[in-house]
């Protein structure tokens, strides 16, 4: 007999974004942007100042600081993560026990289900609309009937680039009293719908924040989980103690304290997702299975039977995007970049179609 993996692991293999280097990248919902020369020289600085020999701070304090002081929020209410992807993980295997089930509302972003099948917590899936809508009077029948420990949902959604109302969030978390609702708002800062600042104020609330969307820092790895201080204690006692690197930290309190500069790229991308909306429903008027969904992220969803042959043609001219089956997700990019990628569908649909 010799040694074999585990049923639960066996099959899977390494999480790959399409590698390779290509002139236009809309997949992964980055920033389009690297930081201006006046921020660089602050991260620079702060690099140096980085004691390489000593282990991080395990509580992150003065970054927790930095993105409480950003967001208007108390301190004890933030727990720093090794970008918000750990979070999830830590919040499924801990949170959830043997036995307990989580709801997720399909489609949305694939680690919640993957995660808890990591954990062996049973995952439950519940259904979006036609439009993509979450109705969350349905939510909450299914959520008494199913009874499980936890939801997970991105608020505004990835993939679908929709949201619900701050209201409606409220209704759930208090619809669902018995239930720890974890609302993922990778991408509200680009819309205005956040519970964030109230989130402190339920027993049954986590709310998760990263620094790799709109922040425009994915390379820092930086996420973060906002709760009332019970859970907050109980979140940073199940992580591990130096999960957040001290060049992280020291780099995140940089980035945090420069509001001026990342809200004018928030600006900038909502505005290059707007236009990049439009100019795709332009598109979509000459042709009949072709539906562009309104958004509030820095990305654009489509539903097309030509999403595989639209994908591939988009690669051979060096842009990436992402499909999902029969839909795509294509992340606004800077004003040139966008130009090329709407440059190239029209040339799909005029000479390939
Ligand atoms: C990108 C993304 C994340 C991952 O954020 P990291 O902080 O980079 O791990 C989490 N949730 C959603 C919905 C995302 O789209």
């Amino acid at each position: 007999m010799s040694y074999t993996l585990n049923d639960k692991i066996k099959n899977l293999t390494p999480y790959e974004p399409m590698a390779g280097d290509f002139a236009v990248r809309l997949d992964a919902n980055e920033s389009p942007f690297n930081y201006p020369p006046v921020l660089m020289e602050q991260i620079t600085k702060a690099v140096t100042a980085v004691d390489f020999n000593r282990y991080p701070d395990p509580c992150a304090v003065k970054l927790v600081q930095a993105f409480a002081d950003y967001y208007e929020i108390a301190p004890d209410t933030v727990t720093a993560g090794n970008g918000s992807d750990e979070l999830i993980c830590l919040i499924e295997t801990a949170f959830l026990q043997k036995g307990d089930t989580l709801l997720v509302i399909d489609p949305d972003f694939s680690m919640y289900s993957f995660y808890s099948s990591i954990c062996e917590v049973e995952c439950v899936h519940a259904a979006k609309d036609d439009k993509l809508q979450i109705d969350i009077e349905a939510l909450l029948t299914t959520i008494h009937q199913k009874k499980p420990a936890a939801v997970i949902l991105s608020n505004p959604c990835n993939p679908t680039g929709q949201g619900i109302t701050a209201v409606q969030a409220q209704r759930l978390v208090t619809g669902a009293e018995n239930c720890l609702i974890v609302l993922d708002e990778a991408y509200m800062d680009f819309w205005t719908e956040s519970m964030l600042n109230k989130a402190a104020q339920y027993p049954n609330l986590i709310i998760l924040r990263t620094a790799s969307k709109a922040m425009g820092s994915a390379a820092l790895r930086l996420g973060f989980a906002v709760a009332n201080p019970t859970i907050t204690n109980a979140l940073r006692a199940v992580k591990s103690p130096y999960n957040v690197s001290s060049v992280s930290q020291a780099l995140g309190q940089v980035i945090y304290t420069n509001k001026k500069i990342l809200k004018n790229y928030q600006n900038t991308i909502v505005n290059n997702a707007k236009k990049l909306y439009n100019d795709l429903v332009d598109i979509s008027k000459t042709i009949s299975d072709f539906t562009v969904y309104q958004t509030c992220t820095n990305f654009v969803y489509i539903k097309t039977g030509y999403a595989d042959a639209l994908f591939a043609f988009l690669m051979q001219h060096s842009i990436v995007i992402r499909k999902f089956n029969s839909h795509l997700r294509i992340t606004a990019g800077s004003e040139q970049e966008n130009t090329i990628l709407l440059a190239a569908v029209t040339d799909y649909f005029s000479n390939e179609v």
